[in-house]
């Protein structure tokens, strides 16, 4: 429709392109999953297969999105960083928004039934996303400290909850016994009362989980020799994120140093 009469509607798009030499988080954070996980029978507190799904489609993120140097994810949120001089859609917020969550919950409907295949997908999931730059790397470190911090304290309370709810209490008798407890206290009702010893329930749970780039050694048909040759490749992998920040797509995301620690 170029030069129509028409043509004048586009001056009414408002430029969203996000600042240069910043990095790029999208967040997504599943709608309603309090609910989607009650209506599909999820394990409380935390449902490994659903969890799984949601890292299947995070791996499937950088395998599709080649400027996502790593990514994190805990219950039904997933955060992506693109890298600082990222250029895909010249930065444009509402598409690099748009295509991340729509292709994130088109992958998770995908996979469901690989994860899930028992179990019917009643209604269609949905996720809400968002955008934020940072200016510097330890700011994103602080970014994925602070997600991972809300992911220990989640998952803290959730197993004192469901803990005391499978043993015979009430939802409500629950929340009144964790009333103002603090860390300690929690730790100290799952050992005296449940014998768990927190710290050995699965990192996944207690840390979330991450998605980086791996260098795998493969071994090729042949040179010209005729003999096999070994070479690096890359490799999309998930696994836990303090043993492998370092493999992330960007060196200046690695940590050295302790894992986050709640305060
Ligand atoms: P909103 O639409 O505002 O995000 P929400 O119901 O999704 O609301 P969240 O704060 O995002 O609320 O929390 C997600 C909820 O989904 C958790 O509280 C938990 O009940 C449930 N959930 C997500 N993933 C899992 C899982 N793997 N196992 C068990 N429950 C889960
Ligand atoms: P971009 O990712 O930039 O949007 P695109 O390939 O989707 O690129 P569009 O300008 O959106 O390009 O055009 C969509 C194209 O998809 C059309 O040119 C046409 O080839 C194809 N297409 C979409 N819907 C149909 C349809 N119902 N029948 C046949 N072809 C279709
Ligand atoms: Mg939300
Ligand atoms: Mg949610
Ligand atoms: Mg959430
Ligand atoms: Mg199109």
């Amino acid at each position: 429709m170029a030069n129509s009469k028409y043509e004048y509607v586009k001056k009414f798009e408002v430029d969203d392109k996000l600042p240069p030499h910043n990095w790029i988080v999208l967040r997504i954070d599943g709608c309603h999953f309090h609910r989607f996980s009650a209506d599909h029978m999820f394990e409380k507190p935390n449902d490994e297969n659903a969890l799984n799904l949601m890292n299947i489609c995070a791996v499937t993120m950088l395998e599709h999105f080649p400027d996502i140097v790593f990514a994190y994810g805990v219950s039904d949120e997933y955060s992506f960083i693109l890298k600082e001089t990222t250029e895909f859609y010249q930065r444009r917020a509402s598409k690099i928004l748009s295509l991340g969550v729509s292709y994130f919950t088109s992958v998770y409907v995908m996979k469901w039934k690989d994860f899930f295949p028992h179990k019917e997908l009643r209604e269609p999931p949905s996720f809400d996303g968002r955008v934020i730059c940072y200016p510097r790397a330890k700011i994103v470190r602080d970014y994925l400290a602070w997600r991972q911090v809300d992911c220990h304290i989640n998952n803290q309370y959730n197993t004192c909850f469901w803990m005391l709810v499978k043993s015979g209490k009430t939802e409500r008798e629950a929340q009144e016994s964790l009333k103002g407890t603090l860390a300690k206290d929690k730790n100290e009702l799952l050992f005296q009362q449940f014998s768990v010893n927190y710290d050995k329930l699965p990192a996944m749970f207690r840390k979330g989980s991450c998605v980086y780039v791996d260098k795998v050694e493969e071994t090729v048909k042949s040179d010209d020799s005729g003999n096999p040759v070994k070479r690096l490749r890359k490799k999309v992998t998930a696994g836990k994120k303090e043993e492998k920040e370092e493999a992330s797509r960007d060196p200046k995301l690695s940590v050295s140093g302790d894992d986050a620690q709640p305060p």
